[in-house]
């Protein structure tokens, strides 16, 4: 995601995207209050001022949708392939034509530059446009039994009502990785987004209705109250899967409360990724590969290099352009132009990277640039290098969330790899190498979903997305992804 930010953003702009949002519940094709009439506020993460309120579904209205999501299934299933395709890539021509408005309605509710915000609803609506191509290649199978007289017909089918849960971090993307292959599957849904970032997705139903969304099919809601809200649907059995983003910790609950019907899930989870220098590495590309892998997202991702490992032989060149490069970077509101770090999410999330890096500090880190809340309104971090990070700090187990590369030095391949995998997290990890030998060898060898190699990013809508080990379950988008919303079904046939 990358691109500077051209437009200049008045504060009349700012409020007209604000007051066109959908703001209430979309259940069944219609927007509701919820119950009572109770709101949620959304706050701006740049000022720290409210933005807005909007709907904040109760229970009961959970079960409202739940309900359309179920009395929707059979006709979505019945729809032709091509028109849930026709569906999905309507929504990703809408998406392209409303790309200004989503992207500053998603920097203001959650805080990234405006070109970072643009990037993002491009990739989410690419899920729309790969799952619509998917949508009409679902196959099967005919096969000879091998002992012979009977037939397989090997079918596919929808999995039925599913329950989606986001978080704020990629507000649009994360749904739209999940809505799009389920609409492609012909599973209905009820998308519960995040409570800080609830306006994005909301825009999304009304883009999905407009594209011909049938009434039920897409639910989304936003609660102050996810848990009491959630549960009881979830283990009620009518949705038949459960579709997770979010941290390992609410993941891990999610998956107790599946046991009980024995839903279906996919779990995208928390990460803890490693980025590798070796000393035969391009110094300058690793530089540029480790300032998207840390900075993306302002370091608010589960992809993001949370532990930087550099040969011995070249850690002080790499540590002196890496910080360099960090402390040129503007941070600011990601509505304004040349911002390229926006704040954190909130002031719980910059508190606790403000508690990792003294944490770090305190146990022999060197503050190479940064290392400090900044001030203003809005939730600020300055963008932040550590040297000598030890293995005792706190920041090589936890996700730090934010801004703050922290690097420690290694001697031999064995040593590297060992550190990378010690950790309960699995999702994706980074090599730099020019060696494609050792790159290939190392890729094998890191417990990982994914690796980058000689690549600061891997998200890619036609590659298969997500973790091993306490990362998680399944992969979302790719040639496999549609798979998460599809039962097999063996039917077989005697010909004797
Ligand atoms: P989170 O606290 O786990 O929340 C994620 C979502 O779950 C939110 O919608 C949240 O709602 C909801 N939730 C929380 N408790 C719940 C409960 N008891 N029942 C039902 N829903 C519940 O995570 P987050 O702080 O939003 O996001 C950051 C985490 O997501 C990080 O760990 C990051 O690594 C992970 N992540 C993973 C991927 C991936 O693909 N692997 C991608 C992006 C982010 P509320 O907003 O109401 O709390």
């Amino acid at each position: 995601m990358t691109g500077s930010t051209t437009e200049t953003v008045t504060p009349s702009r700012e409020a007209d995207v604000v007051a066109q949002a959908p703001k209430q519940l979309f259940i069944d094709g219609q927007w509701v209050d919820a119950r009572g009439s109770r709101t949620l506020d959304v706050v701006d993460p740049s000022t720290g001022e409210v933005l807005c309120a909007v709907a904040d579904a109760s229970v009961e209205d959970g079960w409202d949708a739940l309900k359309a999501a179920e009395r929707a299934q059979p006709d979505l299933a019945a729809l032709p392939p091509r028109k849930r395709a026709d569906i999905l890539m309507r929504a990703f021509e809408l998406m392209h034509e409303r790309v200004d408005d989503l992207a500053l309605l998603m920097t203001l509710e959650m805080g990234k530059p405006l070109a970072e915000a643009k990037g993002e609803v491009r990739y989410a609506a690419e899920f729309f446009r790969h799952f619509a191509e998917e949508a009409t290649r679902i196959d099967g199978g005919y096969q000879t039994a091998p002992t012979g007289g009977s037939r397989f017909l090997v079918t596919r089918q929808p999995v039925g009502p599913s329950i989606l849960i986001t978080p704020w971090n990629f507000p649009l993307a994360m749904g739209a990785r999940k809505i799009g292959p389920a609409l492609a599957a012909g599973c209905t849904s009820v998308t519960k987004p995040a409570a800080q970032t609830p306006l994005s997705m909301l825009a999304l139903g009304d883009i999905l209705a407009e594209a011909g969304a049938p009434a039920g099919s897409v639910n989304i809601l936003a609660t102050s109250t996810s848990g009491k809200v959630m549960e009881p649907l979830i283990r009620s059995g009518i949705a038949r899967k459960l579709s997770f983003t979010g941290s390992t910790e609410v993941g891990r609950r999610l998956l107790e409360q599946c046991a009980g019907k024995v839903l279906r899930t996919s779990m995208e989870l928390g990460g803890n990724a490693a980025f590798v220098v070796f000393e035969d590495a391009d110094l300058e590309k690793a530089v540029d590969g480790a300032m998207l892998a840390k900075m993306r997202n302002s370091g608010e991702a589960c992809t993001a290099a949370n532990r930087i490992f550099v040969h011995r032989s070249v850690i002080e060149e790499f540590g002196r352009r890496l910080a360099e490069r960090m402390s040129e970077m503007t941070v600011g509101r990601g509505v304004d132009d040349g911002v390229k770090v926006g704040p954190l999410i909130d002031v719980n999330q910059r508190d606790k990277v403000a508690e990792l890096v003294q944490d770090a500090i305190s146990g022999g880190a060197r503050v190479l640039t940064g290392g400090k809340v900044l001030d203003g309104g809005g939730f600020f971090y300055a963008p932040t290098v550590l040297a000598d990070v030890p293995a005792s700090a706190r920041m090589r187990d936890e996700e730090i969330f934010g801004p703050v590369a922290p690097l420690t030095p290694f001697d031999t391949e064995e040593e590297a790899v060992a550190a990378v995998n010690a950790t309960e997290y699995g999702l994706v990890n980074y090599v730099y190498t020019e060696s494609l030998r050792r790159g290939l060898r190392v890729a094998e060898a890191v417990e990982s979903g994914m690796v980058g190699l000689n690549q600061g990013v891997v998200s890619n809508p036609a590659a298969p997305f997500g973790g091993v080990k306490e990362s998680g379950l399944g992969r979302e988008g790719g040639p496999t992804g549609i798979d998460e919303f599809l039962e097999t079904k063996l039917i077989g046939i005697a010909m004797d």
